[in-house]
């Protein structure tokens, strides 16, 4: 047998074990754009194995004054300002090492960070921030309908930081560059849609930092309300870049992999930005918007196996 067949049956089998150790079924699955999709396909591709969730994707930085600094499958953020950095998602506590790694890679210095701001209120995005607190003094900023989730949040018992609450159109304001909080609700009560205007190669573009759109459990009329203006929101939001709280959504190894080996991405002297792509600003949220009608259909029809 060659390598490639006993690799393909290992695949078969693995696959095989991490469904049945998951147990239930996995349904329903939407075709958007031409890809299959199920509830735990969507999960897969979002964290990866452990050692994704943990292992550092080379830094590097994505247009303007943002930098990536988190792991191979959790996103975390770094925009460098004159007046100091700010943190976009600390991740999981173990992880924080690797970030502070990330940010001296870059050749910034972690301590340089003066705010922290945070996706959504889960353990993969901001379990981190207490010790990113502790390191840095940096303040911490959260959307007021996450912060209840956000306080249960504490490993090893520490209480979860929270210096500052903000409110839907909100903005943070640090050394010159403006990020605007968009609620968008739905997979957590707080979740947060960030967007920044930044300047690269003399031209404006608009970032915007997804916050998930992924829908679980029962979904309330509530969450169907919440989840129903959200989609909404983003789809109205200027873009040019799309990112994400885990890097799949947009498409990011794909795209690091067409930077220039070992340089940083500059319009003018390596071609056109992989990051600018505005045609997919909107992919993800047509996948979860999919994914969470299809849910809903399923539910009210009481299909629940
Ligand atoms: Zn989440």
């Amino acid at each position: 047998m060659t390598n490639r067949i006993v690799l393909a049956i290992v695949s078969v089998l693995v696959l095989a074990v991490n469904a049945f150790a998951q147990g239930g079924p996995d349904h329903p699955s939407v075709m958007v754009h031409g890809q299959v999709y199920t509830p735990r396909s969507i999960l897969a591709r979002n964290m990866g194995t452990d050692a994704d969730q943990t292992t550092q994707l080379p830094p590097h930085k994505i247009i303007g004054n943002i930098y990536y600094v988190g792991t191979k499958t959790l996103s975390s953020f770094l925009i460098v300002t004159p007046q100091g950095n700010i943190l976009m998602d600390s991740t999981y506590e173990r992880n924080v090492p690797v970030i502070q790694k990330s940010v001296a890679d870059l050749g910034f210095k972690f301590s340089d960070i003066k705010i922290l701001l945070g996706n959504h209120a889960h353990g993969d995005h901001q379990e981190g921030d207490a010790a990113v607190k502790q390191l840095t003094g940096a303040q911490v900023i959260a959307m007021a309908e996450d912060v209840d989730t956000l306080k249960a949040i504490k490993p090893g018992g520490k209480e979860h930081p929270i210096d500052k609450i903000i409110h839907d159109g909100d903005s943070v304001m640090l050394g010159g560059t403006k990020l605007v909080a968009h609620l968008t609700a739905g997979h957590t009560p707080g979740c947060t849609t960030w967007t920044a205007v930044v300047r690269d190669g003399g031209k404006d573009y608009n970032v915007v930092f997804h916050c998930s759109l992924r829908s679980q459990g029962n979904l309330t009329p509530a969450i169907v309300d919440q989840f129903n203006r959200s989609f909404k929101v983003v789809r109205a939001l200027p873009c040019d870049v799309p990112l994400g709280d885990h890097p799949a959504q947009y498409r990011m190894l794909e795209k690091h992999a067409k930077l220039a080996a070992g340089g940083l991405p500059r319009a003018e002297s390596r071609g056109p930005n992989p990051f600018i792509d505005k045609a997919n600003c909107n992919l993800e949220t047509d996948i979860m918007e999919a994914m969470f009608q299809a849910t809903l259909a399923e539910q009210q029809t009481g299909k629940t196996q």
